[in-house]
Order: structure tokens, then sequence, then C-alpha cells
């Protein structure tokens, strides 16, 4: 589901493009991701290039050790593979013309600039299973032996060498109730490796 900012004046126009209001955010949204291209003009804010998160993620762990303690927990970090890439391009006059295209390799982000999926069921199965909760806007991972504060490190390296390597990381389907655009996502040629050749579990 991706909710859209619809100007009353423009209402009549999102619903004959097949739009559905939802009285709780009292917002328009639409549900089929295929279709939201049409919907363009209402997306959120401003943005160059951004990326719309649909349906599902994965959650993709490999064990560390604890800098203090040394035993083992888990780093973790989001892997997409449904998301649209929505970017603004020049044509011949210069005019920018914006373009969308379908996913066309999984990506492997860090937490902190995919934050925006961290709620519902995806934070849940990270409390629980990871330690890492939601403080004051800030994601923060403890320990599970001594309980200290590790750093969720955007530098932690989850490239790999040769696909032996696969078999270290786990990936954890979880839906995502609502769709999310993020920027900032990056994208690294051995993300499709861990993607085909690591261990997967449904949540
Ligand atoms: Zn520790």
């Amino acid at each position: 589901m991706l909710l859209l900012n619809v100007p009353y004046a423009e209402k009549d126009e999102a619903k004959s493009l097949g739009a559905k209001w939802n009285p709780k955010f009292k917002k328009w949204y639409v549900t089929n991701s295929k279709d939201y291209y049409k919907f363009i003009k209402w997306f959120e804010e401003d943005y160059e290039e951004r990326f719309l998160i649909c349906d599902y993620i994965y959650l993709v762990s490999k064990n560390r050790k604890c800098p203090y303690c040394g035993f083992e927990n888990n780093e973790i970090k989001v892997m997409i593979t449904e998301y649209y890439n929505f970017y603004f391009e020049p044509d011949n006059d210069g005019e920018f013309y914006e373009y969308c295209s379908g996913a066309d390799s999984p990506r492997i982000i860090d937490l902190s600039p995919a934050k925006r999926l961290i709620k519902g069921k995806v934070l849940n199965f990270l409390k629980i299973n990871y330690n890492i909760d939601l403080v004051n806007g800030r994601l923060s991972q403890h320990c599970k032996f001594c309980d200290r504060q590790i750093k969720i490190s955007p530098s932690f390296d989850f490239g790999i060498h040769s696909l032996e390597e696969t078999k270290y990381f786990t990936l954890y389907k979880i839906p995502i109730k609502e769709d999310v655009f993020l920027d900032n996502v990056g994208w690294c040629s051995t993300d499709e490796y861990i993607y085909t050749y690591s261990k997967k579990i449904v949540v």
C-alpha cells in the first residue's frame, strides 16, 4: 500500500485512476505497485532520485563478534528486491523528465538509511531476535551477552569474495504494511550472490 498526497481539488482525478480513500490516515492510497507510476505527481516531497520499496524486505544477518566481550552477536542489514527507482534526467532540450524503472537487482542497504522501513513487524523481529530497538529515533543494538551497546556501523562489510562465504548469511523475508520511499540506496556487485545463495527464511 502506498499513501498519496492528493490535494482536495484533485481527488476526483486520483479516484478515477484507481486511488482509494483511507479514513484512518485520511489520505488516498494505491495498493497495486504496478500502478504506482500513474500517481507520481502525488508522491511525497521533492527529490532527485529515490527508491520506492514495495511489499516485503529481507533482513540480512551475519555473525559478528562483540568488540567488548568477544561473543558472537549478529550484524543486520536490509535487502530490497521489490522496488522502483524514480529519477530525473534531462532530455535534449535540457528539460528534466521523471523516469521510473523496476528493480533490476537485489540491493543491501545499511539499517540507518533504511530506518523508515524499521517499524511494525520488522521492528518487532529486530527487538526479539537481535536486541535492536529505536531509542529517541535512533537505532540501537545491545550485546545479548554483556549488554553493552554495540555500534551499528554503516561500514561493516557485507561484501563477499567467494560463494563459499554466502553460508554465513541468513535472509529473513518480512512483509511490510506500507510501502516506503528511501533515498541513498547503495549497491554492491556481490549483493545478488548473497541473495541467490544464502539461506532464506520466511517470517
Ligand atoms: Zn558483548
